[in-house]
C-alpha cells in the first residue's frame, strides 16, 4: 500500500532538488538535463521506496550489497546504483542487481566485475561486448587523499583507466568521488573542481573515459552542479535525516 500524502511528500522534496539543480545549471551555463540525480536510499525501508517511484524517484542509490537486494523485490519499477565499497565477494551478486557501480576502486574489482557480467550475461568469456550488454562503471577517486574514505590515489587514476580500458563487458562511464564534510557547501568546491580536472586530463591524454562525474550531496549538490556534476547523490535532502549510525 502507497500513501499519497507520502508520495506528495516526495514529489515535492523532488521538485526541490531539481528547481535547485536547475538554478546551478543557469549559474554555469550547463543544460539541466544533463544533470542526473540518484536517491541516495540507504536505511530508507521498501515501503517508502514505492512512494519514492511513484514520485518520480525511480534511480535509487545504496551504499551496501545485501541491503539493496533485501530491498529491490519489493520496490517494482526501481533501477539502483551502487555508491558505496564493493567486496570482492559480493561482485557477482552486484552485477546481477545494480544497473551501475559508482564506487570500483581498483583495477582487480573491475576485472572480477568484468568476468561477472560475461557470466550473468552469457556474453562470450573475452573480447569486446556490444554497449547495450556492458556494465557501466565509475572509478571512484579519492580526491583529497582522506585516509577515512575509499577510492583510487589521484596519481593512480590513469593506470587504473588504461586497465579498464581492455575490459570489454565494463563502459567506464566516469569519475566518481565523496566530498569532504565540510562547514558549508562552498568548502566542498576544490574537491569537486579536482575531480573535474583530473578526468579532463585523463580524456586530453587520449585515455577513454566517459563523461560522467559523480560529486555532490545533499548539502553541496548545488556547488558540484557548477563544478560539472553529471551524477548528483542526494540521500537526506529527499527522503529526511537518517538515523544515527549505532
Ligand atoms: C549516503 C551517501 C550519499 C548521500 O548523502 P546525503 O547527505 O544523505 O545526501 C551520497 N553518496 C554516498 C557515497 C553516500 O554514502
Amino acid at each position: 500500500m502507497i500513501e499519497e500524502a507520502e508520495v506528495e511528500r516526495l514529489r515535492e522534496a523532488r521538485a526541490r532538488v531539481l528547481e535547485r539543480i536547475e538554478r546551478a545549471c543557469e549559474r554555469a551555463g550547463r543544460d539541466p538535463s544533463s544533470v542526473t540525480p540518484v536517491a541516495v536510499s540507504k536505511t530508507v525501508p521498501a515501503q517508502h521506496l514505492r512512494a519514492a517511484v511513484a514520485a518520480g524517484l525511480d534511480l535509487l542509490g545504496e551504499n551496501r550489497v545485501q541491503e539493496a537486494e533485501s530491498k529491490a523485490g519489493e520496490v517494482p519499477g526501481a533501477r539502483w546504483h551502487l555508491i558505496g565499497p564493493l567486496q570482492s565477494n559480493k561482485a557477482r551478486r552486484a552485477v546481477a542487481l545494480f544497473e551501475a557501480i559508482e564506487s570500483v576502486d581498483s583495477a582487480q574489482l573491475a576485472d572480477r566485475l568484468d568476468r561477472f557480467v560475461r557470466e550473468v550475461r552469457s556474453l562470450p568469456a573475452d573480447g569486446p561486448v556490444e554497449r547495450s550488454g556492458r556494465l557501466p562503471i565509475l572509478l571512484q577517486v579519492n580526491v583529497d587523499a582522506d585516509p577515512g574514505k575509499a577510492g583510487l590515489a589521484v596519481e593512480d587514476v590513469a593506470s587504473a583507466v588504461r586497465a579498464v580500458a581492455g575490459l570489454g563487458a565494463l563502459d567506464l562511464a566516469g569519475l566518481m568521488a565523496i566530498g569532504r564534510l565540510v562547514p558549508h557547501a562552498e568548502a566542498a568546491r576544490p574537491t569537486f573542481t579536482a575531480l573535474r580536472t583530473l578526468a579532463e586530463r585523463i580524456r586530453d591524454a587520449g585515455l577513454p573515459l566517459g563523461a560522467e562525474l559523480s560529486m555532490g550531496m545533499s548539502d553541496d549538490y548545488a556547488v558540484a552542479v557548477e563544478e560539472g556534476a553529471t551524477i548528483v547523490r542526494v540521500g537526506r535532502a529527499l527522503f529526511g535525516e537518517r538515523p544515527p549510525v549505532p
